[in-house]
């Protein structure tokens, strides 16, 4: 039987390529999403060409109770979750001196609070398995903070502390819980920026370009994988030597 990989906000960009890195290694997805498109019924189909089951679960996450619903239809259609991928995330930027209190409230409540959701129900399956990986998308700016994003920031700070408390409480129980923070990776998340940002981001960073999202599912992988199995704890930045 495959092991089973449930990654939130799975249908673009890094969350897409994890599910397809996962994929290819054998892994059985559940593939959340919050709204019905294109994106994810083409997600899907690539999924199941590499000869994986692939069952899509709409939820929003920062609603405690349909992240409830989804991972009970998950564990319904599976039996399992051997792997949980928190990577739902928005930005809303701005300067404090404009930002609105719902544009703090709602990245809070995707980013910080919807990964609190999604493993507050999915920690008891894995606690009566004995087994576990849970890996944690925060950002190198969780680590670093950035101008324009307190709201992103504080919710990728969030995130590590969460995943650090985590591992302590779950290692007993054979339950690993990581963090991968990347740096400036191309996305639709990050279109949203100008050529000539990207070009002066590009040469702050050693490695002279933006990364790909090939470069942060790859660490998922291993995160997952029996490779990694004395490492608990960690975030491991994927950002081109940017942060250091
Ligand atoms: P993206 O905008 O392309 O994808 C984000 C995904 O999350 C989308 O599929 C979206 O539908 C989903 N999502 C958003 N809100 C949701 C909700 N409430 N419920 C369920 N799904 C939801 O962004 P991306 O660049 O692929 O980012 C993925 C993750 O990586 C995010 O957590 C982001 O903060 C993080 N990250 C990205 C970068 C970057 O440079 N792109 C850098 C550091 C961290």
């Amino acid at each position: 039987m495959n092991k089973v990989a449930l990654i939130t906000g799975g249908t673009r960009g890094i969350g897409k390529q994890i599910a397809i890195t996962l994929a290819e290694s054998g892994y059985d997805i559940a593939l959340n999403y919050r709204t019905e498109n294109e994106e994810l019924n083409e997600t899907k189909k690539e999924i199941e060409n590499l000869n994986v089951k692939c069952f899509a679960v709409k939820g929003d996450v920062s609603s405690f109770e349909e992240c409830e619903k989804f991972v009970k239809e998950v564990i319904e259609e599976y039996g399992q979750i051997d792997v949980l991928v928190n990577n739902a995330g928005i930005t809303k930027d701005t300067l404090i001196a404009r930002m609105k209190k719902e544009d703090f409230e709602s990245v809070i409540n995707v980013n910080l609070v919807g990964t609190f959701n999604v493993t507050k129900n999915v920690v008891p399956f894995m606690m009566k398995a004995h087994n576990g990986r849970i890996i944690n998308i925060s950002s190198v700016v969780g680590v670093s903070g950035n101008a324009g994003q307190s709201n992103y920031s504080a919710s990728k700070a969030g995130i590590i502390g969460f995943t650090k408390s985590l591992a302590k409480e779950l290692g007993s129980r054979n339950i690993l819980v990581n963090a991968v923070a990347p740096g400036f990776i191309e996305t639709q998340m990050t279109a949203v920026l100008k050529d000539e940002t990207k070009d002066d981001i590009a040469k702050s960073i050693p490695l002279r370009r933006m990364g790909n999202t090939k470069d942060v599912a790859n660490v998922v992988k291993f995160l997952s994988s029996d490779d990694s199995s004395y490492i608990t704890g960690q975030v491991i930045n994927v950002d081109g030597g940017m942060l250091m």
